[in-house]
């Protein structure tokens, strides 16, 4: 049975939330972790400018603090989005990190975007399970020796909820990534935003991409494969994925990107119940919280501390002027905020693919 460590949101004097995650990650056992010399990649979600729900750069920078001391050389990391937004290409995500509060200044290290600055620097990580053959994860991230996740654990439009998994799978996927995961089909081109340019057929190895006398692109289906490449390739979002993916298929190929992101390299993960929004933080605004605060999880598991914040956001009362408050009783809080999303396929897909195991060990300190 996995341990997962939990600490609630009470202070005293001398004792602050961030003293006491110090002492969270301290007890979970981080420092069994060799980080001597080690990239340690901190996998943290920015913000959407507008939101106000991610995780305050002040706990990020206690985790920075830690890696240091133990010789590790940590950096902030987050992929490109694939939806049109503020964080879709490299140096406006950047941006939004600082905008939102993540700078050396107040983190102690530097924000790095592990696709680059299109979203197209992956690197292809062979995994071989039911969905996912070969994943496509953002090159720094993929480069380093360590990974951390710092997630905010909240509800999901897409995948009921969000946390380690979500963070780590969908999160460190590149945009060609996102694609596989959200998508079983095919781009096109929206020809009201194409500019002609003609940069994307440079990126299709498939030769799918052709140019219409009408001075539009056009991706011949039956050659495209969807490897989603040419999307990151057109800086003015002409090229769109098809979001058709069925929920359940959804967030099982989320837990094999998972298995690809933390295959073969120490993993610890920290969970934040706290603000926890009806929907993701990609989102540009947040709705109010629908449960009270309830505290930080740490486990070298992201099964069980995805499993273990579930059950903690259940077992606590819905806020009655929250969304929730509004709706009928349902059979959980995350199928009350989106019923056609199916969080169980995704987590028990990735106990079955080995990633970690639901029965935990709750030790409160
Ligand atoms: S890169 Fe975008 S704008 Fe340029 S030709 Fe291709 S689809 Fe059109
Ligand atoms: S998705 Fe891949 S194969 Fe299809 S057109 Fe784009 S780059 Fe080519």
């Amino acid at each position: 049975m996995s341990k997962v460590y939990f600490i609630d949101f009470r202070t005293t004097s001398g004792k602050s939330m961030l003293e006491k995650l110090k002492m969270l990650v301290t007890k979970a056992g981080i420092e069994k972790i060799d980080f001597d010399k080690r990239h340690v990649a901190i996998k943290i979600h920015f913000g959407e400018p507008g939101n106000l729900a991610y995780i305050r750069p002040n706990y990020a920078k206690v985790i920075v603090d830690k890696v240091k001391k133990l010789g590790g050389i940590p950096f902030l990391t987050d992929c490109n989005t694939l939806y049109v937004g503020r964080r879709n290409e490299g140096l406006n995500h950047l941006e939004a990190a600082y905008e939102n509060g993540f700078t050396p200044f107040s983190t102690n290290t530097h924000v790095i975007i592990a696709d680059g600055i299109k979203g197209t620097d992956d690197v292809e990580i062979p995994v071989d399970l039911e969905f996912v053959k070969r994943a496509k994860i953002g090159r720094a991230i993929a480069d380093s020796d360590i990974i951390i996740s710092m997630n905010h654990f909240k509800g999901h439009e897409g995948a009921g909820f969000g946390g380690a998994l979500k963070n780590l799978g969908m999160g460190c996927g590149s945009r060609a990534g996102k694609m596989e995961m959200h998508s079983s089909g095919k781009p096109r081109v929206d020809e009201a935003l194409c500019r002609f340019c003609k940069k994307c057929s440079n990126y299709c190895a498939q030769n799918a991409i052709a140019y219409l006398d009408t001075k539009k692109a056009y991706i011949n289906q039956d050659l495209c494969v969807g490897c989603g490449k040419c999307i990151g390739a057109c800086s003015f979002n002409a090229i769109r994925p098809i979001w058709n993916e069925a929920e359940d298929i959804l967030v099982k190929k989320i837990a094999e990107y998972t298995l690809a992101v933390i295959k073969d390299k120490p993993n610890f993960h920290i969970n934040f119940i706290m603000d926890v929004s009806p929907n993701c933080d990609c989102c540009s605004d947040n709705d109010m919280p629908i449960v009270p605060n309830i505290g930080i999880l740490a486990s070298f598991d992201p099964v069980a501390i995805d499993q273990a914040s579930v059950d903690l956001v259940n077992a606590a009362p819905v806020i009655a002027n929250s969304i929730l408050g509004e709706k009928e009783n349902t059979r959980d809080k995350f199928h009350g905020l989106h019923p056609d999303t199916n969080w169980e396929s995704g987590i028990e897909h990735a106990e079955k693919i080995g990633l970690g195991e639901r029965k935990y060990n709750l030790i409160k300190l």
